[in-house]
């Protein structure tokens, strides 16, 4: 008979101890990493399924594994003002912690990991690999990248080491520690805010949302750049009454200076009933957000040069005019100065990047191998 594969085992070279845990009196684990606090005896998973109990504590079973890599226009991801038009190395891995209904990545976010994470690559080999290929940043995204957070931050400090920066594309669905110590290595976030009522997190995402606002008022008081995107889905989430409420909250908590995105939803794995988002109700939600105050305010996965130009609030120049991910004139220098003086927020850094809407799939041959990074602790034990 044939060995099961979802067994966890630190003899798997892709499965690694972690720090963020403690036991209980019932002689449960409890994983501390995002607020599901998996309560697990010997042998259990997580709710995301790549976090559970072997030997008496809590593993990442998906350390330098991967279900593929792209480079993408940073613009995707999305982030308007970092770094803009540039290439970025994305990946992910595999499960989720949370269960979305309407889930974008369903395939990646809710696979068994043995099916999916057929790629592999050390932190160092992804670092050479963004740099071989001009990415000015890596990306953790497709699924999020809180369950695999050593991993992640390995790939962040090697990243570094070579000039390249760290984006993680997250719901915020993280505990205090862990975030402050996982957000340490990152330099942007792009964050989730998945809806603005607790019903719709609890129902549709089998998450919170205090949580998630927590981690954005969180974020804003570090040096991580950050924007926050919402997307919205036809009668679930996008009442004029709820997308004010969102506006207002975000207005008081953030400032009128961190982008705002709005997207459009397409039907998918549970929620395929639903029909896709009219533009105008992205543009509806656009002028709502605007009339908050909120400066930098985009439509996103449509056609709409309007909602997704950078206009500078000073003199009304559009200075980085796009269509999707398309940069079609750009106007800061290179600090993201505008020419009247006013300086867009933002990370800017040189020139347009000029990767323009290219996607490219690559392959990498280069697994991962015990010791790999700071956050591989069996380094610790080698
Ligand atoms: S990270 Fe995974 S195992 Fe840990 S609490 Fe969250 S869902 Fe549970």
């Amino acid at each position: 008979m044939s060995e099961d594969p979802d067994r966890l085992s630190l003899a798997d070279p892709y499965t690694v101890p972690t720090a963020h845990w403690h036991g209980l009196d019932d002689g449960r684990i409890q994983c501390d990493v995002c607020p599901r606090n998996c309560r697990l005896r010997e042998g259990q998973r997580g709710l995301c399924f790549v976090r559970g109990r072997v030997d008496d504590q809590i593993v990442l079973a998906s350390y330098g594994r991967s279900s593929g890599f792209c480079v993408d226009p940073i613009e995707k991801k999305p982030l308007n003002h970092f770094l803009p038009g540039s290439a970025v190395l994305s990946f992910g891995t595999a499960g989720c912690n949370l269960a979305c209904r309407f889930c974008q990545n369903w395939d990646i976010s809710k696979s068994r990991e043995t099916n999916t994470l057929a790629a592999s690559a050390s932190p160092d080999g992804l670092a050479r690999a963004a740099e071989k290929f001009g990415c000015r940043s890596v990306a953790f995204t497709y699924n999020d990248p809180v369950i695999f957070m050593e991993y992640a931050m390995d790939v962040a400090d090697a990243c570094r080491e070579r000039g390249i920066r760290a984006v993680a594309v997250s719901a915020g669905y993280m505990n205090a520690a862990p975030r402050a110590e996982f957000y340490g290595h990152m330099d942007a976030a792009n964050i989730d805010l998945k809806a603005f009522s607790e019903n719709f997190y609890e129902k549709v995402t089998f998450a919170r949302l205090p949580a998630v606002l927590e981690t954005l008022e969180y974020l804003k008081t570090t040096d991580v750049w950050l924007e926050v995107t919402t997307l919205l889905i036809p009668g679930h989430n996008d009442s004029d009454a709820e997308i004010a409420a969102e506006c207002a909250w975000f207005a008081e908590h953030l400032g009128p200076d961190v982008p705002l995105h709005f997207s459009a939803f397409h039907p998918d794995f549970k929620m395929r009933d639903v029909p896709r988002t009219p533009p105008e109700t992205l543009r509806k939600a656009r002028r709502i957000a605007r009339e908050h105050g909120l400066r930098y305010v985009y439509t996103g996965n449509v056609h709409d040069p309007d909602g997704q130009t950078t206009v500078c609030p000073e003199c009304d120049t559009p200075v980085i005019v796009r269509d999707w991910y398309e940069i079609n004139d750009y106007r800061l220098n290179d600090n993201g100065g505008c020419a009247c003086g006013a300086v867009i927020p933002g990370r800017f850094d040189g020139p347009e990047g000029g990767w323009g809407s290219r996607r490219m799939p690559l392959r990498l041959a280069d697994p991962a191998k015990p010791g790999a990074g700071k956050h591989d602790r069996r380094a610790l034990a080698l």
